[in-house]
Protein backbone atom coordinates (compact mmCIF):
# COMPACT_ATOMS: atom_id res chain seq x y z
CA UNK A 1 0.00 0.00 0.00
CA UNK A 2 1.82 3.42 -1.14
CA UNK A 3 1.68 5.91 1.34
CA UNK A 4 1.29 9.16 0.69
CA UNK A 5 2.53 12.32 1.77
CA UNK A 6 0.32 15.83 1.35
CA UNK A 7 0.24 19.49 2.38
CA UNK A 8 -3.16 19.15 3.91
CA UNK A 9 -5.75 21.58 5.57
CA UNK A 10 -8.08 19.82 7.95
CA UNK A 11 -11.69 20.95 7.26
CA UNK A 12 -13.49 19.04 10.36
CA UNK A 13 -13.41 15.73 12.32
CA UNK A 14 -16.11 13.63 13.86
CA UNK A 15 -15.98 10.98 16.33
CA UNK A 16 -15.54 7.15 14.91
CA UNK A 17 -15.82 4.32 17.99
CA UNK A 18 -14.42 4.89 20.93
CA UNK A 19 -11.39 6.28 20.69
CA UNK A 20 -10.81 7.43 16.81
CA UNK A 21 -11.70 10.31 14.64
CA UNK A 22 -12.94 10.72 10.74
CA UNK A 23 -10.69 13.91 9.69
CA UNK A 24 -11.97 15.23 6.33
CA UNK A 25 -8.51 17.34 5.06
CA UNK A 26 -8.31 18.85 1.86
CA UNK A 27 -4.77 17.93 0.01
CA UNK A 28 -3.00 20.29 -2.68
CA UNK A 29 -2.04 17.51 -4.85
CA UNK A 30 -4.76 15.06 -4.93
CA UNK A 31 -8.12 16.77 -3.59
CA UNK A 32 -10.11 15.99 -0.29
CA UNK A 33 -10.48 13.51 1.64
CA UNK A 34 -11.17 11.31 4.82
CA UNK A 35 -9.38 9.72 6.88
CA UNK A 36 -9.42 7.95 10.21
CA UNK A 37 -6.93 9.09 12.87
CA UNK A 38 -6.43 6.03 15.16
CA UNK A 39 -6.25 6.67 18.68
CA UNK A 40 -7.33 10.54 18.16
CA UNK A 41 -9.57 11.20 20.77
CA UNK A 42 -7.36 9.36 23.62
CA UNK A 43 -5.24 11.60 26.17
CA UNK A 44 -1.84 12.12 25.50
CA UNK A 45 -2.55 10.92 21.71
CA UNK A 46 -0.27 12.35 19.30
CA UNK A 47 -3.03 14.22 17.19
CA UNK A 48 -3.42 16.47 20.16
CA UNK A 49 -4.32 20.58 18.82
CA UNK A 50 -3.20 19.03 15.53
CA UNK A 51 -7.27 18.53 14.32
CA UNK A 52 -8.92 21.81 14.60
CA UNK A 53 -10.41 22.83 11.57
CA UNK A 54 -8.22 24.83 9.83
CA UNK A 55 -4.91 23.82 10.87
CA UNK A 56 -2.26 23.25 7.89
CA UNK A 57 0.31 20.47 8.29
CA UNK A 58 1.97 17.86 6.65
CA UNK A 59 -0.24 14.53 6.09
CA UNK A 60 0.99 10.94 5.82
CA UNK A 61 -1.94 8.63 4.66
CA UNK A 62 -2.48 5.49 3.04
CA UNK A 63 -5.35 4.25 1.26
CA UNK A 64 -7.24 0.82 1.64
CA UNK A 65 -8.20 -1.03 -1.72
CA UNK A 66 -12.40 -0.82 -1.94
CA UNK A 67 -12.61 1.83 0.78
CA UNK A 68 -13.67 5.60 0.54
CA UNK A 69 -12.00 6.07 4.32
CA UNK A 70 -7.87 6.60 4.14
CA UNK A 71 -5.61 5.39 7.09
CA UNK A 72 -3.73 8.60 8.63
CA UNK A 73 0.03 7.75 9.71
CA UNK A 74 0.34 10.99 10.83
CA UNK A 75 -0.41 14.90 10.96
CA UNK A 76 2.35 17.21 11.64
CA UNK A 77 0.70 20.89 11.94
CA UNK A 78 3.01 23.91 10.37
CA UNK A 79 0.53 26.24 10.90
CA UNK A 80 -3.02 26.62 13.43
CA UNK A 81 -5.35 28.53 13.74
CA UNK A 82 -5.24 28.73 17.13
CA UNK A 83 -1.96 31.27 16.84
CA UNK A 84 -5.01 34.05 16.43
CA UNK A 85 -5.05 36.51 19.67
CA UNK A 86 -8.74 37.46 18.84
CA UNK A 87 -11.27 35.41 20.02
CA UNK A 88 -13.51 37.17 17.01
CA UNK A 89 -11.12 35.18 14.57
CA UNK A 90 -11.32 31.97 16.60
CA UNK A 91 -15.44 32.21 15.36
CA UNK A 92 -14.51 32.71 12.40
CA UNK A 93 -12.03 29.95 11.59
CA UNK A 94 -15.58 27.03 11.30
CA UNK A 95 -16.99 29.45 8.91
CA UNK A 96 -13.89 29.64 6.53
CA UNK A 97 -13.42 25.28 6.59
CA UNK A 98 -17.00 24.92 6.34
CA UNK A 99 -17.14 26.85 3.23
CA UNK A 100 -13.73 24.97 2.34
CA UNK A 101 -15.85 21.52 2.93
CA UNK A 102 -18.38 22.71 0.73
CA UNK A 103 -16.67 23.70 -2.21
CA UNK A 104 -13.18 21.46 -2.40
CA UNK A 105 -13.99 18.68 -4.81
CA UNK A 106 -13.72 15.25 -3.73
CA UNK A 107 -10.55 12.76 -5.35
CA UNK A 108 -9.30 15.83 -8.16
CA UNK A 109 -6.84 18.80 -6.56
CA UNK A 110 -8.23 22.28 -6.91
CA UNK A 111 -5.12 24.00 -6.60
CA UNK A 112 -5.70 27.44 -6.27
CA UNK A 113 -8.56 26.64 -3.88
CA UNK A 114 -6.04 25.53 -1.67
CA UNK A 115 -3.80 28.34 -1.63
CA UNK A 116 -6.52 30.57 -0.99
CA UNK A 117 -7.60 28.26 2.43
CA UNK A 118 -3.96 28.10 2.95
CA UNK A 119 -3.69 32.14 2.70
CA UNK A 120 -6.86 32.50 5.17
CA UNK A 121 -4.87 30.41 7.42
CA UNK A 122 -1.86 32.69 7.75
CA UNK A 123 -3.75 35.76 7.33
CA UNK A 124 -5.92 34.80 10.75
CA UNK A 125 -2.79 33.43 12.44
CA UNK A 126 -0.94 36.51 11.94
CA UNK A 127 -4.06 38.73 13.11
CA UNK A 128 -5.85 40.40 10.17
CA UNK A 129 -8.92 42.29 10.78
CA UNK A 130 -11.73 39.27 10.39
CA UNK A 131 -14.76 40.78 9.40
CA UNK A 132 -12.54 41.97 6.12
CA UNK A 133 -10.65 38.72 5.73
CA UNK A 134 -14.36 37.58 5.77
CA UNK A 135 -15.41 39.92 2.79
CA UNK A 136 -11.81 38.86 0.90
CA UNK A 137 -12.10 34.89 1.21
CA UNK A 138 -16.32 34.99 -0.02
CA UNK A 139 -15.22 37.38 -2.62
CA UNK A 140 -12.44 34.93 -4.08
CA UNK A 141 -13.98 32.10 -3.05
CA UNK A 142 -16.73 32.75 -5.47
CA UNK A 143 -14.76 34.38 -8.07
CA UNK A 144 -12.70 31.10 -8.30
CA UNK A 145 -15.60 28.73 -8.41
CA UNK A 146 -17.11 31.02 -11.18
CA UNK A 147 -20.02 32.19 -9.63
CA UNK A 148 -19.12 36.01 -8.25
CA UNK A 149 -21.27 38.66 -10.89
CA UNK A 150 -19.44 40.73 -12.93
CA UNK A 151 -18.55 43.83 -11.41
CA UNK A 152 -20.32 46.34 -14.13
CA UNK A 153 -23.67 47.06 -14.49
CA UNK A 154 -25.74 44.15 -16.11
CA UNK A 155 -27.89 46.82 -17.74
CA UNK A 156 -25.49 49.58 -18.69
CA UNK A 157 -22.43 47.99 -18.63
CA UNK A 158 -21.12 51.05 -17.24
CA UNK A 159 -19.01 51.13 -13.53
CA UNK A 160 -20.50 50.36 -10.58
CA UNK A 161 -18.24 52.81 -8.34
CA UNK A 162 -21.69 55.35 -7.85
CA UNK A 163 -23.07 52.13 -6.19
CA UNK A 164 -24.50 49.23 -6.86
CA UNK A 165 -28.02 47.05 -6.24
CA UNK A 166 -28.62 43.35 -6.54
CA UNK A 167 -32.13 43.19 -7.31
CA UNK A 168 -33.84 40.56 -5.19
CA UNK A 169 -34.24 36.77 -6.59
CA UNK A 170 -31.32 38.28 -9.06
CA UNK A 171 -27.95 37.50 -8.51
CA UNK A 172 -25.98 39.96 -10.24
CA UNK A 173 -25.27 43.66 -10.00
CA UNK A 174 -27.07 46.71 -11.53
CA UNK A 175 -25.92 50.47 -10.96
CA UNK A 176 -27.43 53.00 -8.69
CA UNK A 177 -28.96 54.66 -12.00
CA UNK A 178 -30.36 52.02 -14.07
CA UNK A 179 -31.66 49.87 -10.09
CA UNK A 180 -35.54 49.39 -11.48
CA UNK A 181 -36.59 50.43 -6.84
CA UNK A 182 -38.09 47.81 -5.17
CA UNK A 183 -35.22 46.63 -3.08
CA UNK A 184 -32.69 44.62 -3.26
CA UNK A 185 -29.13 44.46 -1.50
CA UNK A 186 -27.77 47.80 -1.64
CA UNK A 187 -24.12 47.87 -2.64
CA UNK A 188 -22.23 51.72 -1.19
CA UNK A 189 -19.75 52.84 -3.48
CA UNK A 190 -17.17 51.91 -0.59
CA UNK A 191 -18.08 48.17 -0.92
CA UNK A 192 -17.65 48.01 -4.46
CA UNK A 193 -13.86 49.98 -4.23
CA UNK A 194 -13.30 46.99 -1.64
CA UNK A 195 -14.21 44.59 -4.07
CA UNK A 196 -12.26 46.42 -7.15
CA UNK A 197 -9.25 46.10 -4.74
CA UNK A 198 -9.69 42.85 -3.01
CA UNK A 199 -9.28 41.63 -6.71
CA UNK A 200 -5.65 42.18 -7.64
CA UNK A 201 -4.53 42.25 -3.56
CA UNK A 202 -2.45 39.87 -1.82
CA UNK A 203 -4.46 38.86 1.89
CA UNK A 204 -0.72 40.64 3.54
CA UNK A 205 -2.12 43.59 2.26
CA UNK A 206 -5.58 43.98 3.41
CA UNK A 207 -4.56 46.80 6.11
CA UNK A 208 -4.18 49.16 3.66
CA UNK A 209 -8.00 48.54 2.31
CA UNK A 210 -10.60 50.63 3.41
CA UNK A 211 -13.77 48.85 4.36
CA UNK A 212 -16.25 50.48 6.81
CA UNK A 213 -18.92 47.91 9.09
CA UNK A 214 -21.67 49.07 7.46
CA UNK A 215 -19.86 48.27 3.78
CA UNK A 216 -19.30 45.11 5.16
CA UNK A 217 -22.42 44.02 6.45
CA UNK A 218 -23.77 45.11 2.20
CA UNK A 219 -20.97 42.70 1.16
CA UNK A 220 -22.10 39.93 3.54
CA UNK A 221 -25.11 40.26 2.76
CA UNK A 222 -24.93 39.89 -0.82
CA UNK A 223 -22.03 36.76 -0.90
CA UNK A 224 -24.55 34.96 1.95
CA UNK A 225 -27.23 35.64 -0.92
CA UNK A 226 -24.83 34.26 -3.58
CA UNK A 227 -23.89 31.30 -1.14
CA UNK A 228 -27.07 30.20 -0.40
CA UNK A 229 -28.29 30.25 -4.05
CA UNK A 230 -25.31 27.83 -5.08
CA UNK A 231 -25.32 25.16 -1.92
CA UNK A 232 -28.73 25.63 -1.93
CA UNK A 233 -28.87 25.95 1.80
CA UNK A 234 -27.36 28.32 4.40
CA UNK A 235 -24.46 27.60 6.68
CA UNK A 236 -24.41 26.61 9.98
CA UNK A 237 -21.75 27.96 10.93
CA UNK A 238 -22.88 31.57 9.09
CA UNK A 239 -25.86 31.27 10.95
CA UNK A 240 -24.12 31.44 14.61
CA UNK A 241 -21.82 33.59 13.31
CA UNK A 242 -24.69 36.04 13.09
CA UNK A 243 -26.13 34.76 15.95
CA UNK A 244 -23.26 35.81 18.20
CA UNK A 245 -22.69 39.50 16.33
CA UNK A 246 -26.60 39.79 17.92
CA UNK A 247 -25.95 38.62 20.93
CA UNK A 248 -23.36 41.08 21.69
ZN1 LIG B 1 -26.45 50.69 -15.32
Amino acid sequence: MPVYKADALVLRTYKLGEADRIVVFMTRDRGKKRGVAKGARRPRSRYMGALEPLTRGEVAYFEREQRDLVQLNYLDPVRSPLLAQSGDALGYVGYFAELLDEWAPEAHADERLFRLGASMVDAIAGGAPIEKLARYFEYWLLRLQGVYPALSCVDCAGTLLGGAVMPPRAHLFVCDRCAPGGGGTEISSGAVRFLAAAGSAAPERLESLGLTAAASRELETAHRRLINLHLEKELKSARVLREMRHAR
